[in-house]
């Protein structure tokens, strides 16, 4: 797949000259870099301007012709990425995340497949022929909306943020004939998997998909592997911690060639096989971002170590985040709620996180925190200064 790579690789500017040779050779690139210049990263003459006018005009829902771009969710800090590609890569990373994600005899049948994600996403636009219908329900509506009109379409499938399914699962929605529910475009962990899992009835398998790619998608079993097959991914360790962030080669793509891009999440590796016969490395679920691991003088304290000591006492179905720096944590949660007495105190959340984690300074705890703003969810934090 390298080796097929090449023609492309030598029609994009960043990447020319680097024609030919072992990836390895080829230098690292930052995720802002990359984002800076776009017309150096395409392969199909572009310049920056005008893929970033295509982008704008299909986020406006103009018709845009055969070669679709898009803007990413973005995480907070930086810039949006953008997206492009051509219908040919359309069709084979809709190809390509189906047969990862469903069984075959799922694809045999009719299904009715629901996207709750950012404004239409036109990776997923050309689903809807065949035996799949197709519709988009946009994350901007009320959440009384959202599970009236889903409940309405009576989706099979449903791709969501795992934000969004933890409050319909809360608020006590019921989608009498969904048979697969995934989790797209920010964390999720285990604790709330089991509340999804229990009030919606159908257990979220994961989907790990950043604007460089489509990492990893969790199997039938219930393990996260690495998309090894149409990816190179590098991992790198991070310094004090036993995980990585990944270097980002995609082997597949040909209109914005994704060589050696540096990811900025953190990850860890599952050293336990999986028997699902898929043979992609295993990961545990990404938490966190690298530059949201917590660096006390002497002491490092990783994305999941975090959620594991909260959700360990809060469960899978509170809101929250951890923001710490250098001189105290501070824990955000819901204004409290006297009506719930089984919501176990602050306080004993608070002594749990310092206590796993062994934390140098002291845990404060707001109340301050009530719903979930931002495009992307963040529940561990650090601020430097
Ligand atoms: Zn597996």
């Amino acid at each position: 797949m390298w080796r097929k790579l090449q023609p492309v690789i030598a029609r994009t500017p960043a990447l020319a000259r680097y024609a030919g040779r072992d990836l390895a050779e080829f230098p690292v690139t930052e995720i802002a870099d990359l984002r800076a210049d776009y017309g150096a990263w395409n392969s199909l003459g572009m310049s920056d301007e005008e893929l970033r006018g295509l982008a704008a005009a299909a986020e406006q829902g103009s018709a845009v012709g055969e070669l679709s771009a898009g803007w990413s969710t973005g995480t907070g800090r930086g810039a949006r990425g953008l997206f492009l590609a051509s219908p040919a890569e359309r069709a084979d990373y809709i190809g390509q995340s189906l047969a990862r994600l469903l069984p075959a005899r799922t694809l045999l049948k009719r299904q009715r497949l629901a996207l709750h994600l950012r404004a239409s996403n036109a990776l997923y636009s050309d689903v809807g022929r065949g035996r799949f219908t197709f519709a988009h329900f946009p994350l901007e509506a009320s959440i009384k909306q959202s599970i009236a009109e889903l409940a309405h379409f009576e989706p099979t499938i449903l791709i969501a943020p795992p934000h969004r399914l933890a409050t319909f699962a809360a608020a006590g929605a019921h989608f009498s004939s969904l048979q697969h529910l995934f989790c797209g475009s920010e964390p999720t962990s285990e604790a709330e998997c089991d509340f999804i899992n229990e009030r919606l009835g159908v257990r979220p398998r994961q989907i790990y998909q950043s604007t460089e790619g489509f990492l990893a998608t969790e199997c039938a079993n219930g393990r996260l592997h690495l998309n090894d097959h149409a990816m190179a991914i590098e991992l790198e360790p991070v310094p004090g911690t036993p995980g990585y962030r990944p270097i980002i080669t995609d082997l597949r793509r040909t209109s914005q060639p994704i060589v050696r891009v540096r990811g900025d999440d953190y990850l860890e590796l599952d050293p336990h096989t999986c028997p699902c016969g898929f043979a992609g490395r295993v990961i545990h679920a990404p938490q966190g971002r690298v530059n949201d691991i917590w660096r006390f003088e002497g002491l490092t304290v990783t994305p999941p170590q975090v959620v594991t000591a909260l959700e360990a006492v809060l469960g899978g179905d509170k809101i929250w985040q951890a923001e710490a720096g250098p001189e105290r944590v501070v824990l955000h949660l819901s204004p409290p709620c006297p009506a719930s007495i089984s919501t176990p105190s602050a306080t004993t959340a608070a002594r749990a996180l310092s206590q796993a984690c062994d934390l140098p300074v002291p845990v404060e705890v707001f109340h301050d925190l009530s719903a979930w703003s931002g495009p992307k969810r963040r529940k561990v934090v650090w601020r430097d200064g």
